[in-house]
């Protein structure tokens, strides 16, 4: 309480006691973490993490916590919110957007100015930060596709500017996701002229394709397992009778076998029970270790 007390004394940003992880996350379950800061610019995030880091306390950037499990206990760390780094430039084909850019509307604003490459963002709903963190894609296409470079603060704080190649971006993963203390501050995303009705229309084509193949009208953080080499997460856990199988109030969805939702008041630890039962059955049957995509906060 008392290293949260002065975290208010800092001055930099909005400080949030503790938060409801139900809240600010799309599974909706988890405890309560100590405090979220929601700072106000750069400057600020350095400040505070320079803090943190002196007095020995956890923190982890919080994008629109759509790829994240926090347990049910109490987080004893420091949430940090980049939503006020949300500027966006748009220059010919170039656009340059900060980390706390909701991604959904990044891929609107691209189609509505006649710019195509950004359509399979339209239907993942993280942050531009935490898009680039996963190497977040769809359609055969991903960040890595589309990134020119990136602004992040290295684990020493210093400013640094990585190209594309730098950048690492791989399925689901990329240099920020194997260096966490890294973090990404904004992006130069290179795009192409197109139509836009055509861009438009086919971001509309997969949205109702998503409607009909993913259970969006329950809390989920997306696909639970990267796909393996050569086959489908949702395949092999369909053939082993999951869809519609149950802990407590977490469910493997019978849309897509791949989706974990939160069907009756779930806990963390129901979905982490789902997903080590999975992991098991399938191994044991087809002798593959299934990788999850989601994170599971420590
Ligand atoms: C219905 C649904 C559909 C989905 N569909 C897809 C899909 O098609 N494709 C796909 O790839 N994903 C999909 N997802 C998963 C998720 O939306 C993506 O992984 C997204 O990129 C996560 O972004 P976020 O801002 O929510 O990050 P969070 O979940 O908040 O954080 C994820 C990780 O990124 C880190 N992070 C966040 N911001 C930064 C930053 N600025 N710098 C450094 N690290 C950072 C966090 O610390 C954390 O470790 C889906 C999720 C849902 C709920």
């Amino acid at each position: 309480m008392e290293k949260t007390k002065t975290l208010d004394k800092l001055n930099v940003g909005r400080v949030i006691e503790h938060v409801p992880l139900n809240e600010y996350t799309t599974y909706r379950v988890g405890g309560i973490a100590r405090a979220l800061v929601i700072v106000d610019d750069k400057e600020t995030l350095k400040k505070l993490i320079r803090f943190l880091e002196e007095k020995k306390m956890k923190w982890k950037i919080l994008g629109n916590g759509s790829n994240l499990i926090f347990q049910d206990g109490f987080y004893d760390g420091i949430l940090i919110s980049l939503s006020n780094l949300n500027q966006i430039e748009i220059n010919d084909t170039f656009i340059t957007v900060e980390a706390g850019y909701p991604l959904p509307k990044l891929a609107m604003k691209a189609a509505k100015s006649s710019l195509t490459g950004l359509e399979f963002a339209a239907g993942i709903p993280g942050t531009v930060g935490g898009a680039l963190f996963m190497n977040a894609g769809a359609y055969k296409s991903d960040m890595g596709y589309v990134v020119k470079e990136v602004t992040f603060l290295d684990d020493n704080l210093e400013e640094k500017v990585f190209t594309n190649r730098e950048c690492d971006f791989h399925y689901r993963t990329s240099y920020f996701k194997k260096h966490p203390k890294c973090i990404c501050l904004s992006t130069t995303i290179s795009l192409k002229h197109g139509m836009k009705e055509a861009i438009l229309a086919v971001m509309e084509d997969r949205r109702k394709r998503r409607v009909e193949s993913q259970p969006l009208e329950y809390p989920s953080a997306g696909s639970v397992f990267r796909n393996p080499e050569g086959d489908y997460a949702g395949r092999l856990i369909e053939s082993l009778g999951y869809k519609g199988k149950m802990f407590g109030g977490a469910m493997v969805s019978e849309k897509h076998a791949n989706f974990i939702i939160n069907k009756n008041h779930a806990t963390a630890s129901d979905i982490i029970r789902l997903i080590h039962d999975i992991q098991k059955r399938v191994k044991k049957e087809y002798g593959i270790d299934l990788k999850l995509e989601q994170e599971i906060v420590e």
